[in-house]
């Protein structure tokens, strides 16, 4: 944990040299001791200790220094650290403006610059000081912090990433709180918000989030120009693919987007998983995942996108967003899917404000005590519905058809009848949201009695079914009319062999119309939309790719 800082100010270089030594000596071991020769170098260490989430316990002063009296840094730095004890170093002279600072600025002490021997004329009083401080001292937050507007969408898209790498994070709302304010202000107002402010006091004002990989010292460019496999998406079945690919020994590299764990890293518990009876959040099955990956030697590239895949002869050549490539002899789609929009007036621009789409994590604060909505009918919004039901008064899940049970598994619909702040309005779709810079109501219909309502909410979560992810691949690789990637004899149904397909064998299982390069999981035709069916994909596509690349 970082120390609480004492910071000695004075012109006078031998004074400051000794000042510090005593300080050292005696306090060192739980206070780091700064020294700065002027009020105006005092000023900006205390902006650069505020941004860092520093804290200060005491202030040092002489009170006679050119450019900014002692009265005067201390008016200025108490703004910053309100809690700190204050102590004016004064000359005989100076006695006057020590008292009259007792009032202007509320010191502590003012001590009489004759401080030797410390023990009788420093350290008595400072003991007491610090001991007072220290009684009402609780340590700060020390991780990064996160500036922003509640309902700024570019905050949610920052919180969101952060949530899902599971980096640990302070939010501090601009609009209401004076040290959010206050730290803007320190980082020099210089862009748009959010503000993400690192431990070591650099910042950025609405950083992509590849700056903020890169800071935090995720991986986002590959080690080397050629791999043995490309993966590309890090759910479960991309996941699955680079753990069983790496160990057994396949130069391995895995491309993600956003943060590992695709949809499954966006579920609050997963229960059906096997050799998990009390079931397990997305975020731990990811975390476990690329641990195992990582410890047999895969890369894992995040957030990097891809962008376009070709053919260069018997390699296969993959655009990263940077435009940068890579080159490999097989690779895996699995780019899994994303969740339909939904259609309605008024939804757009709320986006990231009060409507987000696929996941009920990082924005749970905001639901705390609130009524809030979801829209869909499969286990992802009952999860979401069993979570969101712990925060907010009351949870509203909206469905179009009759009943849950066609898309929701059974204990999903059980565990939701006995919560008694999660309402059920079947036949009932959401037709306009309400609200010009956050969601503040929807009006809804019941498709039997034809009746509309206007309900209050701050939120609303949709899960309405999902599109492939398949951009980077379509021009190269087969898909169904939905967009779902065609593989092994799905490809071959009317006896013939794929388009353009060079060998004398059939495409294997997993293959897609090209040669060495698989599919696995949701974004493949025919997939199940399950954990487990797309681990188990992404494990059998290396199988397959041992033998595309002649090794068994
Ligand atoms: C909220 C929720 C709860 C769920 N609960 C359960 C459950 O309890 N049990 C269950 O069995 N199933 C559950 N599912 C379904 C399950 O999560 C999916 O079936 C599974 O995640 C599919 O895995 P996948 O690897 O095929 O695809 P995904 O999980 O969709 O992962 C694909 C990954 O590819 C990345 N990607 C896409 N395009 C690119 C690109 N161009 N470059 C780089 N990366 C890219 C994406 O960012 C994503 O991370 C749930 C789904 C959701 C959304």
């Amino acid at each position: 944990m970082t120390k609480p800082v004492i910071l000695a100010v004075d012109n006078d270089a031998d004074l400051l040299h000794a000042l510090e030594q005593d300080l050292r000596r005696k306090y060192g071991e739980q206070y780091r001791v700064i020294g700065a020769d002027s009020g105006q170098s005092a000023i900006e260490i205390v902006r650069q200790l505020k941004l860092r989430a520093d804290v200060v316990a005491l202030f040092l002063v002489d009170q006679r220094m050119p450019g900014m009296t002692g009265v005067q840094f201390l008016t200025q730095a108490i703004k910053d650290f309100p809690q700190a004890k204050r102590v004016l170093l004064a000359a005989y002279a100076d006695t006057e403006a020590a008292i009259s600072a007792i009032n202007e600025v509320q010191i502590d002490h003012y001590l009489i610059k004759a401080l030797e021997p410390p023990e009788e004329r420093l350290y008595p009083v400072l003991d007491d000081l610090l001991e007072e401080w220290f009684a009402g001292y609780h340590p700060r937050f020390e991780g990064i912090r996160v500036i922003g507007q509640k309902w700024s969408p570019q905050a949610h898209r920052v919180k969101y990433s952060l949530a899902r790498h599971q980096i640990p994070y302070q939010w501090l709302d601009f609009e209401t709180e004076a040290e959010a304010r206050a730290l803007v202000e320190h980082a020099g107002q210089a862009g748009q918000l959010p503000l993400v402010l690192f431990p070591d006091g650099s910042h950025f004002f609405n950083p992509t989030l590849r700056q903020i990989g890169e800071k935090l010292g995720l991986k986002t460019r590959p080690q080397m120009p050629h791999y043995d496999l490309v993966i590309i998406g890090a759910g479960p079945a991309g996941l699955a693919a680079a753990v069983y690919g790496a160990s057994e020994g396949l130069k391995t590299v895995t491309i993600e987007r956003l943060a590992p764990g695709g949809q499954a890293g966006c579920s609050s518990r997963i229960e059906n998983y096997l050799g998990f009876p009390a079931g397990l959040s997305g975020g731990d099955l990811a975390r476990r995942a690329v641990a195992q990956a990582r410890r047999f030697g895969a890369e894992i590239l995040t957030p990097q996108h891809v962008t376009k895949i070709r053919l260069n002869g018997q390699y296969r050549v993959i655009t990263l967003s940077d435009d940068s490539e890579i080159n490999c002899q097989s690779l895996i789609i699995a780019t899994g899917v994303s969740y339909r929009q939904l259609e309605i007036p008024g939804l757009n621009h709320l986006t990231g404000a009060g409507v987000y789409y696929g996941s009920a994590m990082s924005e749970e604060m905001y639901c705390r005590d609130q009524d809030v909505c979801i829209v869909g009918a499969g286990n992802s919004a009952g999860q979401a519905a069993m979570y969101l039901s712990r925060f907010a008064r009351c949870v509203r899940l909206l469905v179009r058809g009759d009943s849950l049970a066609k898309s929701m598994s059974q204990y999903l619909i059980d565990e939701i009848a006995r919560t008694p702040n999660i309402v059920v309005q079947l036949q009932t779709r959401v037709i306009e949201a309400h609200g010009e810079h956050h969601l503040e109501s929807l009006t809804i219909v019941n498709d039997q009695t034809a009746q509309t309502a206007t309900i209050s909410t701050v939120a609303l979560f949709i899960f309405i079914g999902a599109m492939p992810l398949t951009t980077c691949v379509a021009d190269l690789i087969e898909c169904d009319e939905r967009g779902y990637i065609l593989s092994g004899a799905d490809l071959t149904l009317n006896g013939c062999r794929p388009r353009n397909w060079p060998l004398e064998r059939k495409p294997y299982l997993l293959e897609t119309n090209v040669p060495g390069v698989f599919v696995a999981g949701d974004v493949r035709h025919g997939s199940i939309k399950r954990v487990a069916s797309a681990v188990g994909e992404g494990s059998i596509a290396i199988e397959l790719i041992h033998q595309y690349l002649g090794r068994v």
